[in-house]
């Protein structure tokens, strides 16, 4: 490599740029170079026991979403920043009825009914609301005045941010759980970078097994803590070129981030899979595209020809194991604190 560098300099010499191309193209100091993440504590036998049933589970079809939960995410915060950077892709229709109208670093999307239309999640803030989140809506040939309900995932303010906006602006109802309203209320507004947002006012608090219905579309709504205290996760039906399907969002795919959250996080996921297979879901969506590389699929399905299969549309048993994956991913993060993960 030692000597392509010095033929490459000895060329970027001549057009006055050896040093800023060799250090753009082979690095810097290794000293300052951010580290993997390292767990002291971890209980390497219970990790390497979860690791391989997890990666067991998802086989080759969920590869993207095991890497991301059990090995890119909880390994490599710097990855992550790179991924989930803040970047703006094309709203898409990716159901009948269901269109992405987010950013990359974190979703949005708006579910279409007969009597107006239901936005879930808001993106990081006002701004992000009016100058992605509606434009893109709009782009979809929606009507913002048409935004009946806002449905946060939970309080974790990327979220929430640009909710309190589509409130006052079209008199959308917010909903969360009670436990995630708390969070928003709080002087801490639910951490994470909330800045000096206003949260919305409290509209509508949604209790385990509530349902919203808008004209011909109810969505069910489950409280399944683990992320946040009140984790909101949603499950509603759709159609893809007329056929039926049922979408499953698990609205705190992330994990939890201490060892009593991640326990909640996998009596939650067990419970999940238990709801989201007798209700029949099989596709799939997340709240940030990085957890089942929705930015992939979007890109698959805008160039997709006839008779392609919906990307999103995992069918139920393959949806099942995704979920199982992330149970066991968080059982990885347990045995990682140093527990056994049981
Ligand atoms: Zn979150």
């Amino acid at each position: 490599m030692r000597t392509g560098l010095i033929g490459l300099c000895t060329l970027a010499l001549a057009i006055g740029s050896c040093v800023t191309s060799a250090q753009a193209q082979f690095g810097g100091d290794p000293a300052t170079y951010p580290a993997q993440t390292k767990f002291p504590k971890a209980n390497e036998a219970a990790v390497s026991r979860w690791l391989s049933a997890a990666r067991k589970v998802a086989g080759t079809d969920l590869q993207p979403e095991f890497n991301w939960r059990c090995l890119t995410s909880p390994l490599d915060r710097t990855m992550v920043a790179g991924v989930q950077h803040d970047g703006l892709v094309q709203p898409t229709r990716v159901f009948d009825q269901l269109y992405s109208i987010g950013q990359n670093a974190v979703s949005a999307w708006v579910l279409k009914t007969s009597a107006g239309l239901i936005v879930i999640d808001a993106l990081n803030n006002p701004d992000e609301a009016r100058e992605i989140l509606v434009p893109n809506l709009v782009a979809m040939g929606l009507d913002p005045k048409q935004i009946r309900y806002v449905i946060v995932t939970h309080g974790h303010g990327d979220h929430w941010g640009g909710a309190k906006y589509l409130q006052d602006t079209y008199g959308a109802k917010v909903v969360l759980s009670d436990a995630d309203w708390k969070m928003l209320e709080s002087p801490e507004r639910g951490g994470g970078p909330v800045g000096n947002m206003v949260p919305p006012t409290r509209n509508v608090t949604a209790a385990d097994g509530d349902t919203i219905t808008l004209g011909d579309t109810t969505v069910r709504l489950y409280v399944t803590p683990g992320h946040t205290p009140g984790t909101l996760s949603l499950i509603f039906p759709v159609t893809s070129n007329g056929q039926r399907h049922v979408v499953g969002l698990m609205g705190g795919s992330g994990g939890g981030q201490t060892g009593p959250a991640a326990h909640q996080q996998v009596a939650t996921l067990i419970r999940w899979q238990q709801l989201t297979r007798a209700a029949g879901v099989d596709a799939a969506i997340a709240n940030h595209p990085a957890h089942n590389a929705a930015n992939e699929r979007i890109a698959l399905l805008r160039n997709a020809q006839p008779g392609d299969s919906n990307p999103f549309v995992y069918g139920a048993e393959r949806y099942g194991r995704f979920m199982k994956v992330l149970e066991l991913c968080s059982r990885v993060q347990l045995a990682r604190m140093g527990e056994t993960g049981d």
